[in-house]
């Protein structure tokens, strides 16, 4: 598509200056209205090369800088992002129709990653052992990587690079962020207030594209690593792609992410929470919990009947109205393919308890909504449940113990989130020790880890040794080098030793 004057066109970020370089762009729409609300410039090579360019030749002064200096940079990144708030999640609405408090939400979420960056100088200390021989002191300090970057999904435009950009600039990294080419208007902006904060030209670039981009991110040897997060196709693909040019690569994927309800379990808590991570954000965020593992048809039947009470209560519509419960689904495309899902469980012999198919918002008749749907029956065989429908449909599958919920949890692919809804310590210990998934919930649904812990899925959920954020995100973006330093004087020199050194 060639450039529309008419609509507003969303540039890049390269040495401080939005600018719209390029001969693509890609229309982004307003899913609430379902009209094209922008369009955004695609990156050709002659765009990331001057973005990683800058960056190259900013990382010798940005590595030098003191570790507090550019802690200061992320207090007040902070301080504009919270000053901001209100203009970040309008923007975020705008273009992925999430409602503002789940906006607030997400933004809460990614500015915890900010404060926790900002412990920098705690976490980059090092370590320090002081005669490991003779008159010999050891330490090991942790080196920034040089130019890495980051590829972000949409369904959190704002959080999800906060995950990353915060940590690898604090630890001395230039960083190089290729945001999703559906929502890109809210990360563009916090890329902006992320210069406002101070952070010299060329340390930070936002590039816009798709495949063509990220494929020169993966290909060109001047950047050091990628951290990834979208679907697991395309992790796998970056993974492989970015570890075979020699690079250090963490890629986070998709997931199916189950809730065990055994039959102690407090039904109506159960029901309250189900609602929200299933529905919540329209189903898609990589923690939606997507199946509910009833123990017993007898705690099925309750559960479900609970929720169709609920769900009948539930709102959605566009993204501004904050009474709404979540918002449209990202475009009509995934629109279709979730409606595609729901029509495949009917085919394949699943009941639907409650249909979103045929959902119409008044005034928004044209926006890519679906309603909240229910799916009873569902077996492991079926595509619904092998796949991740990314939309606001719960699925119940019905099991005769925790062991069976286990096994079935542990066959699938994803091993992303899961949770166990019960009363008994014994059994939540058990599963949370056992069950193949790298983040669990007990009687919490939406297990997500606090900045200071660490993100990561289990089997196809996460390719790489490191999770994201946290800890993990500390060691990801650098680089560990270990110095033994003594200083001879005369009395102190060492007679010739061709065995390995010891201590005995
Ligand atoms: P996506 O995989 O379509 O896109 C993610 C990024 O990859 C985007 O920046 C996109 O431009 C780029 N991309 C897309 N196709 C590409 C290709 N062929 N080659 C190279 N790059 C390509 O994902 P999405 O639809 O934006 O996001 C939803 C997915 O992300 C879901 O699967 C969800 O589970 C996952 N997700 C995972 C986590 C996690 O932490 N594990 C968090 C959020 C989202």
């Amino acid at each position: 598509m060639s450039e529309d004057l008419d609509m507003e066109t969303i540039g890049h970020f390269i040495q401080g200056q939005v600018q719209n370089s390029g001969t693509r762009y890609q229309t982004v729409f307003n899913p609430s209205t379902g009209a094209a609300h922008k369009q955004v410039a695609l990156a050709d090579h002659d765009t990331v090369d001057q973005a990683i360019a800058a960056a190259t030749a900013a990382f010798p002064a940005w590595r030098d800088t003191p570790v507090i200096k550019r802690v200061r940079i992320m207090f007040k990144f902070k301080q504009l992002l919270e000053e901001h708030a209100d203009k970040i999640c309008e923007l975020i609405g705008q273009e992925h129709g999430k409602i503002s408090h789940d906006a607030m939400g997400e933004l809460q979420r990614g500015i915890e990653n900010v404060e926790y960056a900002c412990a920098a100088t705690e976490f980059l200390k090092g370590e320090f052992s002081k005669n490991v021989g003779p008159h010999i002191d050891s330490w090991s300090e942790f080196q920034p990587l040089g130019v890495v970057a980051g590829i972000t999904p949409f369904n959190f435009p704002v959080m999800v690079p906060l995950w990353m950009f915060p940590m690898a600039l604090v630890c001395g990294n230039c960083f190089i962020l290729k945001p999703s080419e559906r929502d890109p208007s809210s990360t563009l902006y916090i890329a902006q207030l992320l210069q406002q904060a101070g952070l010299p030209d060329g340390v930070f670039a936002l590039v816009n594209g798709d495949k063509e981009a990220v494929d020169y991110l993966l290909h060109d040897p001047r950047i050091q690593a990628i951290s990834f997060v979208g679907s697991t196709p395309i992790a796998e693909y970056i993974y492989q792609t970015a570890t075979a040019a020699g690079k250090r690569c963490q890629a986070l994927g998709g997931a199916k992410n189950h809730a065990i309800i055994m039959p102690d379990a407090d039904l109506d808590n159960v029901v309250s929470s189900l609602l929200g991570a299933a529905f919540g954000s329209s189903g898609e965020r990589c923690m939606a919990l997507s199946v509910a593992v009833a123990v017993g048809d007898e705690i099925a039947d309750q559960v479900i009947e609970k929720l169709q009470a609920e769900m009948q209560k539930l709102r959605y519509g566009a993204y501004h109205d904050a009474d709404n419960d979540f918002g449209p689904v990202i475009t009509q495309a995934h629109k279709d393919k979730v409606l595609g899902y729901i029509d495949s469980a009917e085919q394949q012999g699943a009941k639907i308890v409650v249909d979103g198919r045929q959902a119409q918002v008044a005034g928004f008749e044209a926006g890519f909504f679906v309603g909240p749907t229910l799916i009873d029956a569902v077996t492991a065989e079926m595509h619904s449940y092998r796949a991740e429908i990314f939309g606001p449909v719960l699925q119940i599958i019905r099991v005769d113990s925790m062991q069976d919920a286990m096994q079935l949890i542990d066959a699938h692919e994803y091993g992303n989130g899961t949770c166990i809804y019960t009363r008994d310590g014994e059994a939540a210990r058990y599963f949370s020790t056992h069950i193949q998934v790298g983040m669990v919930g007990i009687n919490i649904p939406l297990p997500v880890p606090v900045a200071y812990h660490s993100f990561g899925g289990w089997k196809r959920s996460l390719f790489g040794d490191l999770s994201a954020y946290g800890p993990d995100g500390a060691r990801f973006y650098t680089r560990r080098k270990t110095i033994t330093q003594r200083w001879p004087s005369a009395n102190l020199r060492e007679s010739k030793q061709f065995s390995m050194p010891t201590l005995n």
